[in-house]
C-alpha cells in the first residue's frame, strides 16, 4: 500500500532526547514537528545521564585545559578544532539550563559543585543532586517544550526511512511505536533533523534504554549519508551487574569520590593496570574489568570506604539500583562489568551540523563529530548534545528561510495511523544483540568480526523489508565493518590480533553503507 503523504513547513526533529528538544527550543519560534516514540523524558539516555556536562566554569579550568583533555582521551582521532570550539562553549550553554531552571548543585557562596571523573584534569562536571544530572535537565527542557506553542511533539511515532532524492533529504517515514505499529506515514519537510541517539542498545550487554539500537544511524546510512568512526562504541566499565537489561549504572563519580575496584579476592586490580588506576581512561578500565569477568574473578566496585552511607543520599540511582537487587552498597562492594554505553562514530556531521546529504541535520549521538575521536571523555556526550543542538538549529534557520507571512504549511499536523505495517521480530533482534556483544565487543579479532558479519546478514535475510531492523543491521553492519578494516587498537576499538596502535592510522574514519555491505558479503562468501 502506497503511505500517505502530508506535506509541512514544519522543521522534522527525530528523537526527543537532549539534542532534540534543545534543537526544538533553539528553532522557536519557528515551527517543529518532533517525533517522539515514547512519552517525553522516557526512552532516552539523556534522561539516564548520572555524572553531568563537562564544562570548564572558572579558573584555574579553561577551555584549552578542557579541549586537551578531550584530545589526549580521544587517543589520536579527535578532530582538535571541534574540541577547541566544542569547549569554549560550554560555560555558555550551563549558563542557559540555569537560566531556563536546571537545579545544578552549588556550594554555599553560589559557586557550581564540580564532580572529578576519568582523564580530565581537573574537577569539571556539573552535575545535579549528585547523580540526577540527565533527568533533572531534561525536566527543565520538557516543562519549556510544553510550553513553547511552536513546537508540536508527536508521542508514540518512530521514524523508519529517510526519503531522499538526488542526493537530497524530502522528508521521513514514521509509523506507529505502539506494539502493534502501523501503516508508515510520509512527512515532507523543508529539513530533517536527527537526534535519535546512539547505537549502544545493539548490544546485548548494555546502559542505554530499549529505543536507542543504532536506528537513526542506519535510516542515514541507507539513505547514502556517510557514517564516521563506527568502529569506536565506548564500553562503561561499571555497569552494575545484577542481570538487568538494560544494566544500570554506577556512575564513574563513584570512582572520582575514591571507590576502588576490587576482586573477588580483594585485589585491588587497576593499580598494576595503570598509574591513574581507577581514574585511567574508560577504555583502560573497561578492558582491565572484562579481563578479570573472563577470568572468573568477579570484579566489583567497592564504595564503603569512600562514601559509606553517603551513596544513598549523593547517588539516589545508584543506591535504588543496588536495592532492586538486594544489594546493600554500605555492606557490600557492587558487582559490575563492561557494558556498551556510548558509540563515538555515528552519521558523518560538519561543524554546522550537517550530515553528507543535503537537506539534513544531525545532533547528539546519533552524529559523528570528530569530538569523541576513539574514546569519549567523560561527561562530554551531554555537551555535544547541546553544542549541535543550537548550531544545527542555527544552520537550519539560515540556509531554510521560513516562508514569508502567515504560513498555512505550518499549521499542526493531523497524524493517525492506520494498523498495519512491519515490526522487528524480537527474536531476532535479541540474536544481533548476541552477535554485537560477542564479536564486536569489548575485545575484538578478526574471526570474531567476520563471524558477526555473516550473522548480521543472516538475521537481515530472515526480514528483508522491516525497516527498523534493516536500521539496526545497518549500523550493525558498519560497526563490524569499521572494526575489520581498523587493523589496530585505538581507544575503544581493541582488536587482539593487532593489540598496538599503529601511528599511521592515527585518522578518523568513513564508511558509507554501500562500502560495508560490500565487506558482509565477502565475509559470506568465505564462510560458504
Ligand atoms: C546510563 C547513561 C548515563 C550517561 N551519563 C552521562 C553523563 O553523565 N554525561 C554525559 O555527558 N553523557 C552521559 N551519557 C551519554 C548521554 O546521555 C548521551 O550521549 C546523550 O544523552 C545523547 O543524547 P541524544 O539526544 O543524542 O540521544 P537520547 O537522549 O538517547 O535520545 C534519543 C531519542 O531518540 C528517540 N529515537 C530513537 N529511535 C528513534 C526513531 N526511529 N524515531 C524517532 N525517535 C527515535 C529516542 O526515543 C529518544 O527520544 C550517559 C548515557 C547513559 C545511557
Amino acid at each position: 500500500m502506497d503511505s500517505v503523504v502530508i506535506q509541512t513547513d514544519r522543521i522534522v526533529i527525530v528523537g526527543a532526547g537532549l539534542g532534540g528538544l534543545y534543537a526544538a527550543l533553539s528553532l522557536a519560534p519557528r515551527p517543529v514537528l518532533m517525533i517522539s516514540p515514547e512519552t517525553l523524558g522516557t526512552g532516552a539516555s539523556s534522561a539516564w545521564a548520572q555524572g553531568g556536562v563537562a564544562a570548564a566554569i572558572e579558573a584555574p579550568d579553561s577551555p584549552a585545559a578542557h579541549a586537551r583533555d578531550t584530545v589526549r582521551a580521544g587517543a589520536g582521532t579527535v578532530d582538535p578544532d571541534v574540541a577547541a570550539r566544542v569547549t569554549a562553549a560550554a560555560a555558555d550553554h550551563i549558563a542557559g539550563l540555569s537560566a531556563l531552571g536546571t537545579p545544578f548543585d552549588r556550594d554555599a557562596e553560589g559557586h557550581y559543585v564540580l564532580s572529578r571523573e576519568a582523564a580530565h584534569s581537573m574537577a569539571r562536571v556539573v552535575r545535579v543532586q549528585g547523580d540526577q544530572a540527565g533527568h533533572q535537565i531534561m525536566r527543565t527542557l520538557i516543562d519549556t517544550v510544553r510550553a513553547t506553542p511552536s513546537i508540536q511533539v508527536i508521542e508514540g511515532a518512530m521514524a523508519t526511512t529517510l526519503e531522499a532524492s538526488g542526493g537530497a533529504v524530502t522528508g521521513v517515514r514514521v509509523q506507529s511505536s505502539a506494539d502493534g505499529g502501523s501503516e508508515e506515514i510520509c512527512i515532507r519537510a523543508p529539513a530533517v533533523l536527527l537526534a535519535g541517539g546512539g547505537s549502544a542498545g545493539l548490544y546485548a550487554l548494555t546502559t542505554n534504554p530499549p529505543r536507542v539500537r543504532g536506528q537513526v544511524i542506519g535510516m542515514a546510512a541507507r539513505a547514502g549519508a556517510m557514517i564516521s568512526d563506527a568502529e569506536f562504541v565506548q564500553f562503561h566499565p561499571t555497569a552494575i551487574d545484577t542481570g538487568e537489561d538494560p544494566a544500570p549504572l554506577a556512575t564513574e563519580a563513584l570512582r572520582g569520590e575514591g571507590a576502588i575496584l576490587v576482586n573477588r579476592h580483594g585485589t585491588r586490580f587497576m593499580l598494576d593496570a595503570h598509574p591513574d588506576a581507577e581514574l585511567a581512561p574508560r577504555d583502560v578500565v573497561a578492558r582491565a574489568i572484562f579481563a578479570q569477568a573472563q577470568a572468573g574473578n568477579r570484579p566489583m566496585l567497592d564504595t564503603r570506604a569512600a562514601l559509606g552511607a553517603r551513596i544513598k543520599t549523593q547517588f539516589p540511582a545508584v543506591a535504588s539500583a543496588c536495592a532492586r537487587a538486594g544489594i546493600d552498597p554500605e555492606v557490600d562492594p557492587i558487582p559490575v562489568s563492561a557494558a556498551a554505553h556510548y558509540h563515538m562514530g555515528g552519521i558523518d556531521t560538519d561543524a554546522r551540523g550537517r550530515a553528507s546529504l543535503d537537506g539534513l541535520w544531525v545532533c547528539g549521538e546519533a552524529s559523528a563529530t570528530g569530538l569523541h575521536g576513539a574514546n569519549r571523555l567523560a561527561s562530554n556526550g551531554l555537551l555535544e548534545a547541546l553544542v549541535y543542538a543550537r548550531t544545527a538549529a542555527q544552520d537550519i534557520c539560515d540556509t531554510r528561510p521560513a516562508p514569508a507571512g502567515d504560513a498555512p504549511g505550518a499549521a499542526p499536523l493531523a497524524i493517525s495511523f492506520a494498523p498495519g505495517g512491519e515490526l522487528p521480530d524480537p527474536a531476532l533482534v535479541a540474536e544481533l544483540r548476541r552477535t554485537m556483544t560477542a564479536h564486536v565487543g569489548v575485545t575484538r579479532t578478526e574471526s570474531g568480526l567476520m563471524q558477526a558479519l555473516q550473522r548480521i546478514a543472516a538475521i537481515e535475510a530472515q526480514q528483508p523489508t522491516c525497516a527498523t531492523l534493516l536500521n539496526m543491521t545497518a549500523t550493525a553492519t558498519i560497526i563490524s565493518a569499521s572494526a575489520l578494516v581498523r587493523r589496530e587498537s585505538r581507544g575503544g576499538h581493541w582488536r587482539e590480533d593487532f593489540p598496538h596502535a599503529d601511528p599511521a592510522l592515527a585518522h578518523r574514519s568513513h564508511m558509507t553503507l554501500q562500502e560495508a555491505l560490500a565487506l558482509r558479503a565477502r565475509a559470506v562468501e568465505e564462510s560458504q
